[in-house]
């Protein structure tokens, strides 16, 4: 349910409707849009009154919402929301590049990542330091060492980072690193970390899980954003279909299917989304055109030596080149994208 206040409603009548709710046993999450107050209501609705809530001064209606997902939707929210990361915003009018290798191996090898990827525009570097492989004999990251060859790179080059966190006893420790969490496709229904990065206040950016609805991925979001969290990016990364010939399949309706859906920043993974490097560039200029907010992209000085995801990283060489055209595609729409060097 959602109470949407009169425009002449003062800060006192929003405050007794808000400690009213709160009587009732619901959590409330109080916005504006367009100069209206509204006031979400989160919690059992169950053989609660409306018409108490309708009756109190400076209330206009009381309506009930369509989604399940409650904070995450654009009915709570109607304008896009734009997450600001240390200077860089999310969401706004420029597409941002976030690029890096898959994995972080070596101090060497990431230095040589963040200059390749912040020549050529990227304002985030990505890379893993705790790493969730399918097999356990899989290379699974440097865990604290990679965080802090990451903070070294952020030193040298200005460009922000983004890390992934695999579950909540690492929290602590990769929020002193990171200035972006990344909850991985695995995780996206590990709601026990959701709830807990959401207690935090680090943006969060959350991939898609790999058989998930939008629907499960906005409530996953809402788990995030319940806890009074608002940072949440979205992600997606490719779904598992029939089809063999990509590691996923990149699923473009979900860039405006989310636009409709939510007012949540919305970025794109092309790298894990077709598995392939030769296909990054179409799918980036793509999910631009489509609508994305940014691209997150796996980037390796010398992929064929990757320790992870090789065969879907990229030469700097070919970043830079899907760099100059993801610039062309976003001027198309009416959008930017961070200058090279
Ligand atoms: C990654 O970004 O390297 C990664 C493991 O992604 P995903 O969770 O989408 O597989
Ligand atoms: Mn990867």
């Amino acid at each position: 349910m959602i109470i949407l206040m009169k425009p002449q409603a003062s800060a006192k009548d929003v405050e007794f409707v808000v400690n009213r709710a709160r009587s009732l046993g619901l959590k409330t999450h109080v916005s504006e849009q367009a100069g209206q107050k509204l006031i979400g209501l989160l919690g059992d609705m169950h053989g609660i009154n409306v018409k108490i809530l309708e009756a109190l001064r400076g209330v206009e209606r009381v309506q009930s919402m369509s989604r399940p997902f409650r904070l995450a939707s654009r009915e709570f929210k109607s304008d896009p929301t734009v997450i600001n990361v240390k200077g860089c915003e999310i969401g706004g009018r420029e597409v941002v590049a976030m690029a890096g290798p898959c994995s972080v191996e070596g101090r060497d090898q990431l230095l040589r990542s963040a200059e390749a990827v912040k020549e050529s525009g990227a304002k985030f570097l990505r890379g893993g330091a705790f790493k969730p492989r399918s097999s356990p004999y899989s290379f699974r990251g440097l865990a604290e060492e990679g965080l802090q060859i990451l903070a070294e790179a952020r030193e040298r080059t200005g460009l922000l980072i983004i890390t992934e966190v695999m579950s909540s006893e690492q929290l602590p420790l990769v929020s002193q690193y990171a200035d972006i969490l990344q909850i991985g496709t695995r995780n996206m229904h590990n709601f026990t970390l959701l709830h807990e990065v959401g207690q935090t206040r680090m943006p969060v950016l959350l991939k898609r899980g790999m058989m998930s609805t939008l629907q499960e991925l906005l409530l996953s979001a809402e788990y995030v954003l319940s806890q009074g969290n608002s940072d949440v990016i979205l992600c997606e990364r490719g779904i598992r279909t029939f089809e063999t010939y990509t590691r996923n399949t990149l699923d473009i309706n979900a860039v405006p299917a989310l636009r409709e859906l939510t007012h949540l920043p919305v970025v794109v993974d092309p790298s894990h989304a077709t598995g392939k490097s030769s296909l990054v560039k179409a799918t980036s200029a793509a999910s631009i055109a489509a609508g994305a907010d940014g691209l997150l992209i796996e980037v390796h000085p010398d992929p064929d030596l990757a320790w992870s995801d090789g065969a879907q990283s990229l030469t700097p060489q070919a970043f830079s080149e899907l760099m100059e055209q993801a610039r062309s595609v976003a001027t198309a729409v009416g959008r930017s994208l961070g200058d090279s060097g």
